[in-house]
């Protein structure tokens, strides 16, 4: 097939590239370098199924394919907040583009949207049935109320023109290739354990989050956009639960090193819990993690070591 991946220079579009070249797609990834990284992909370069394209999703685009992934947004805190306008505008306008493309050539479109759709949570573990506690006019509202409308896009023109799309709700996920200086927590704590610098936990690190190794993710992805039961949304993440303590003192484990715990103080707006209720990407995609939280920190720890010191 033909495949456009939007945002394929990043963290997780980088690896969704790698796992449909591999598969012998023609994969064509677009990508306007805000987060990207061409070291991401400069291994695809020279392969005949494997196409770069400079562009911004916020101006339109014609692609003849088959399916298209929408990936492309900052994903980290401090970077959708660095230009909350362009966030909103590349979250809005980026979906409209691609529903536009996939109706105009019949594509197949997945979003990439979020367990942020969720807000602070008033339910716990999410289901997909539950429709969120978003602040729309807080700091995270640029990333948080972009995602919930491009989601909107997504089911009108499913309900008006027939597009056929597949959205799935990820839950943070990390692993090699996360740009060190994202300001993610799993690269924060990692980057300053192997730095020996102090780990930096915001607030009193009591808040929770569900990590999900990025290989297991990727694999949720492809199962999502192949079958042909369901739309979505679909949660997909690691249901493990861990507060931002236990994350830093399983680095520490991890990495070894002399590196001490400092409190900074906690951004507005942050959930205090989230964690993926996954009872339907077990049910219609028959999905689940296999990577446990030591183990990807393990894998994720050899990945900046290398990137950092070699
Ligand atoms: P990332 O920042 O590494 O990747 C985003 C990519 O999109 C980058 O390559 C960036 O250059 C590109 N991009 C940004 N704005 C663009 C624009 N206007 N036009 C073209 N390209 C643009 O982040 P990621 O972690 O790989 O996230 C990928 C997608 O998954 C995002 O849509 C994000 O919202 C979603 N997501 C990620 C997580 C996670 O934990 N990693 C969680 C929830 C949702
Ligand atoms: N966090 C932290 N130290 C850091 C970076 C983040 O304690 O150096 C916290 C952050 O406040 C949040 C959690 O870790 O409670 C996850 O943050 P991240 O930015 O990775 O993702 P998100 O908040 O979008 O889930």
């Amino acid at each position: 097939m033909r495949v456009l991946v939007t945002g394929g220079a990043g963290f997780l579009g980088s690896h969704l590239c790698d796992l449909l070249v591999a598969q012998d797609h023609d994969v064509v990834c677009l990508d306007n370098f805000f987060t990207g990284r061409k070291s991401n992909i400069s291994h695809l370069l020279g392969k005949t199924n494997f196409e770069l394209v400079r562009h911004d999703v916020t101006d339109p685009f014609k692609f003849e394919v088959d399916r298209i992934y929408n990936l492309a947004c900052p994903a980290s805190p401090p970077h959708y907040q660095y230009n909350p306008i362009k966030t909103t505008k590349t979250s809005v306008m980026g979906a409209i583009n691609c529903l536009g493309l996939a109706k105009r050539v019949k594509a197949r479109v997945f979003q990439a949207s979020t367990s942020e759709v969720y807000g602070d949570p008033a339910v716990h573990p999410q289901p997909e049935s539950y429709w969120g506690n978003v602040n729309p006019i807080g700091v995270r509202s640029c990333y948080d109320e972009g995602k919930r409308c491009a989601e909107t896009l997504f089911f009108d023109y499913h309900r008006e023109n027939k597009v056929d799309i597949r959205v799935v709700r990820i839950f943070n996920t990390y692993g090699p290739r996360m740009h060190p200086n994202d300001g993610r927590v799993v690269s924060n704590f990692l980057v300053q354990a192997l730095k020996g610098e102090n780990l930096t936990i915001y607030g009193d690190g009591l808040q929770t989050r569900s990590f999900c190794y990025v290989d297991d993710l990727i694999e949720g992805f492809l199962r999502l956009m192949e079958q042909e039961e369901v739309v979505g949304p679909i949660n997909i993440g690691n249901p493990g639960e861990f507060t931002m303590l236990e994350l830093a003192e399983k680095t520490l484990q991890i990495v070894g090193g002399s590196s001490k715990i400092v409190h900074k103080s906690l951004p507005s707006d942050d959930p205090k819990q989230r964690k993926p209720d996954i009872t339907l990407a077990r049910k219609h995609l028959k999905w689940e993690p296999t990577v446990a939280l030591e183990e990807g920190l393990k894998r994720t720890a050899d990945h900046f070591r290398q990137e950092l010191f070699d």
